[in-house]
């Protein structure tokens, strides 16, 4: 079939060609001389016929720089067909630059030795298809992106939707949690609203004082019956009130504290402190245990303070009593200069106090034994005697001697014997006294008693032998014996008085009722009628010298006494001295009366005591009767009158004893 078709010539298939759709031109040198194009190619070139024959650069000179001519060239050069698609090319089409897109496809024509002899260029515009495809692209584009997004949403609202279905599961957990949570609570409230009532009922019946204050006004949120009965109110007077508006008397005290506790967030405790309260008019005092406490209503907040009182008010009166009965104790101990001892009759341990080794004669404490070894060995019996019998009564009282040195004392103790559960001795308090002054006394009374019996016997048993005489001769009133025997009875009488006299004056000197009746008289005149017994009875010599007028005002019969009982002892005790001399004088507004004698005199160790009661300075081997009592009546009488009785002596040379009395 081929061989029957008649080949065409160029120029037929040139014409041909020009017919084509497709643009076309051929190039017939590697110069790329355009040989022929038809008008869909000088169409895209915006050119016209003119270009044939032209070098493709000329024809098209835009084209320049643009990579289409090295293209061909190489198409021309390899003989390898090009083909391309969508590619850009700038052209100036109806005298404006413009970019174009186009498929093309550079195809070489070669001759039967393989080389090119022309070159094919087919080429259709396709910007149009292009932008359209473009357009499309984009669109689909923006559809993909869309659908992504769509895509993304539909994840994510599925996520969601998971979420949700979670958040619903969660919900619906926490729903029936919720319920949970709300039985529990209703639970907790009921428990709480018990707790409350419990706590209410204990804060109410408690019997220590409790109170709830809040806020700076010291308001009472929860108080109970104890705690009004501390302050004389009632619990309705009290709630929801300024606590200090109801008893602004404690507020000085007691407000500080509170504050101190609400802004240091610290309890504070007190002991036995004081207070007072007016209630009703009437003065509420006593001691109370406190307890502080800082009250936070919300979180961490003090928000107020809760107080706990306990009325201790009768336990610190009686630590009070027990401390003023120990301290009465003490002092009457001390006073009466009591020593006290504390025997452990189990340990042997033995307390005392300092008084206790003082009169024990010793300057610190010792073992039992050192004090019992102290103990007169004579009163040991004695001691012993009265422990056993303490051990019978529970109680012990003996009194002693102890030795001290040379010196002995008398000592005096009382205990009581304290028993264990087995009521066996356990313990011994006591105390200890020195009694050696009282021991003396007693001794010097006794030695009084027995002296006074002595004194009043001689005179009394004189009288008796006088009245027994007068009796076997009363038949006979002219015997010469008879008015001697009378005298001997008179004086025996007299003396039996004297000393009577004595006596009674010693008893109304202790009893402050010496009472002087004073009136004015002459010394002189006292004296001389002092001395007319002792001169008559005609041995002594008494001189009265000095002021001879001179007046005073005194009780006469009381200084009679005392005159008379200086000249009866110068008598008694310097019988050998015959002249005593009486001297009257003034000085510095007193009168001074002084008497002498010349006796034995009195050594000087005793002049100090002369003027003691019962005191009698008796010189060895020498017997002298008397009680020694005149000197100090005397003494006392004139002390009353606001005077002075002394003594000068020297032993060998005699005694001057003078007495003053204020003019
Ligand atoms: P009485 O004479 O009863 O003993 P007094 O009190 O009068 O008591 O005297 C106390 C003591 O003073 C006497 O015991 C005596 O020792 C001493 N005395 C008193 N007067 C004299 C004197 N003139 N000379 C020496 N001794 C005297």
């Amino acid at each position: 079939m081929i061989d029957s078709v008649k080949p065409l010539s160029s120029e037929a298939l040139l014409q041909v060609l020009s017919l084509s759709e497709d643009a076309t031109a051929i190039y017939t040198s590697e110069d790329l001389r355009i040989q022929f194009a038809n008008d869909g190619m000088i169409a895209i070139w915006g050119k016209d016929r003119s270009v044939i024959g032209k070098t493709f650069e000329e024809a098209i000179p835009e084209i320049k720089g643009q990579p289409f001519t090295a293209l061909l060239q190489n198409v021309w050069r390899t003989g390898e067909t090009y083909t391309a698609k969508d590619t850009p090319a700038n052209l100036v089409v109806n005298g404006k630059l413009q970019t174009s897109y186009f498929d093309f496809t550079y195809r070489a024509i070669l001759d039967e030795q393989g080389q090119t002899y022309c070159l094919l260029h087919t080429a259709k515009d396709v910007t149009e298809s292009l932008k359209h495809r473009i357009a499309i692209a984009e669109n689909t584009k923006r559809e993909q992106h869309m659908n992504e997004e769509l895509a993304a949403m539909v994840e994510e609202l599925a996520a969601a939707n998971e979420e949700m279905a979670a958040t619903n599961e969660e919900l619906s957990a926490t729903n029936d949690e919720l319920i949970d949570t709300r039985d529990t609570l209703r639970r907790s409230l009921d428990a709480v609203k018990e707790s409350e009532a419990r706590f209410q009922n204990l804060v109410r019946e408690a019997t220590t004082g409790i109170i709830v204050l809040n806020g700076d006004n010291a308001d009472i949120l929860i108080v109970n019956n104890a705690y009004a009965r501390l302050i004389g109110r009632r619990v309705e007077d009290l709630l929801h009130q300024s606590l200090f508006s109801i008893i602004p008397e404690a507020e000085p005290a007691f407000r500080p504290l509170i504050d101190g506790v609400r802004t240091s967030g610290e309890p504070v405790y007190l002991y036995e402190h004081p207070y007072f309260v007016y209630a009703d008019g009437e003065k509420i005092e006593g001691y109370l245990n406190l307890v502080y406490q800082p009250y936070r209503e919300y979180g961490e907040e003090v928000t107020g303070v809760m107080v706990l009182c306990q009325d201790v008010t009768s336990q610190v009166d009686g630590k009070l009593r027990l401390a003023q009965a120990e301290e009465r104790a003490r002092l009457a101990t001390a006073a009466a200069k009591l020593g006290t001892y504390d025997f452990n009759f189990k340990t042997q341990e033995v307390i005392t106090s300092p008084r206790f080794d003082e009169i024990m004669g010793f300057n610190a404490p010792q073992k039992h034994e050192a004090y019992l070894g102290v103990v007169h060995p004579d009163d040991l019996d004695l001691r012993a005697r009265a422990y056993q019998k303490a051990f019978k009564t529970g109680h012990l009282h003996y009194t002693a001697r102890i030795i001290h040195g040379d010196e002995i004392r008398w000592i005096h103790a009382e205990g009581t014997i304290y028993y264990d559960s087995q009521h066996q001795p356990e313990r011994m308090l006591g105390t200890m006294q020195d009694v050696t002054g009282q021991q003396l006394q007693q001794q010097q009374k006794d030695d009084f008693i027995s002296i006074a019996s002595h004194e009043l016997k001689t005179p009394v048993t004189s009288l008796k032998a006088a009245l027994q005489l007068i009796d076997k001769l009363k038949d006979n009133p002219n015997n010469a014996m008879l008015p001697k025997l009378i005298m001997q009875a008179r004086k025996s009488v007299e003396r039996v008085g004297i000393l009577i006299e004595d006596l009674l004056n010693v008893g109304r000197l202790q009893q402050g009722e010496m009472h002087l009746q004073k009136s004015e008289f002459i010394v002189s005149q006292l004296l001389n009628a002092c001395c007319n017994p002792i001169s008559i009875a005609g041995k002594y010599k008494i001189q009265i010298q000095g002021d001879l007028e001179l007046q005073v005002e005194a009780d006469e019969h009381r200084i009679d006494q005392v005159v008379t009982n200086l000249l009866n002892n110068a008598v008694k005790y310097a019988p050998d001295s015959e002249l005593i001399t009486v001297v009257i004088s003034r000085e510095n507004g007193f009168a001074k009366v002084a008497v002498t004698d010349y006796g034995p005199g009195i050594p000087e160790a005793k002049l100090a005591h002369l003027f003691d009661r019962y005191y009698r300075a008796e010189p060895s081997g020498h017997h002298v009767s008397g009680l020694g009592l005149g000197l100090y009546i005397s003494s006392e009488i004139i002390h009353r009158h606001g005077g002075e009785l002394s003594v000068t002596s020297e032993v060998g040379k005699g005694s001057t004893f003078y007495f003053t009395l204020p003019l």
